[in-house]
């Protein structure tokens, strides 16, 4: 493949164990653009954006977005929009994501940077993402990018049948984990999974800022 495929963290990934060749494509992107206070690079757990909020660790998006395009899901929805770099990996891998910040001039930053990298496949909304995006559901999958305190059920129910969830969850010990919620194609019956431990900001219920 050409030299572009080989992002500044493509080995580090694989270094890590991690072999979704799609997803370390995807995430070929100038990260700088989504971090213009500097980009601290594979070392810093987690990469500040302005406004208390951060971009997860590249492995964290990395393994996160594997998951959530298992199945090949054409419409996605992400809470957190962040910068706009998980939503821009995501770009790539599916004809349709749809976003929801609850910080508005975080997603008026993100809305300039997608339209820098001439991305036309994002949609964008600024309100409180723990309610979804009713209008725009379902979704083949959904990915949360900031720690519900409880199952968030509001979103499962904007999942089509066979769909996926993908969140970060708090548990009674204080620690939050990797969850992934399977709907079983009838009914509204979820299969839960726990992948692994992770540290998100806090999924904020409410008016959004
Ligand atoms: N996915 C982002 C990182 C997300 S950081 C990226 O790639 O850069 C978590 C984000 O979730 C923050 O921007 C925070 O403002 C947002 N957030 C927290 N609670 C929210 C809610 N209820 N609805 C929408 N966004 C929320």
């Amino acid at each position: 493949m050409s030299e572009r495929v080989a992002a500044p963290w493509a080995n580090e990934l694989r270094r890590a164990g991690f072999r979704d060749e799609r997803v370390i494509s995807a995430m070929d992107l100038p990260r700088d653009i989504f971090a213009p206070r500097g980009f601290g690079g594979w070392n810093s757990a987690a990469l500040p954006i302005g406004h208390g909020q951060t971009i997860s660790h590249p492995l964290t998006v990395a393994q996160m977005t594997s998951l959530l395009i298992e199945k090949n899901p054409r419409k996605v929805l992400e809470i957190g929009t962040g910068s706009g770099f998980q939503a821009a990996v995501l770009s790539r891998l599916c004809d349709e994501v749809c976003t929801v910040e609850r910080i508005q001039a975080l997603q008026s930053e993100a809305i300039f940077r997608f339209n820098r990298l001439e991305i036309y496949n994002i949609k964008t909304r600024y309100s409180d993402g723990t309610l979804g995006w009713p209008d725009e559901a379902p979704f083949d999958a959904i990915i949360v990018t900031a720690c519900a305190q409880e199952r968030p059920d509001a979103l499962l129910a904007q999942l089509r049948p066979d769909g996926r969830l993908v969140t970060p969850l708090a548990a009674p010990d204080g620690k939050q984990y990797l969850k992934v919620y399977d709907h079983k194609g009838s009914g509204s019956d979820f299969t839960e999974r726990t992948v692994r431990e992770v540290r998100f900001v806090p999924l904020v219920a409410g008016n959004p800022e």
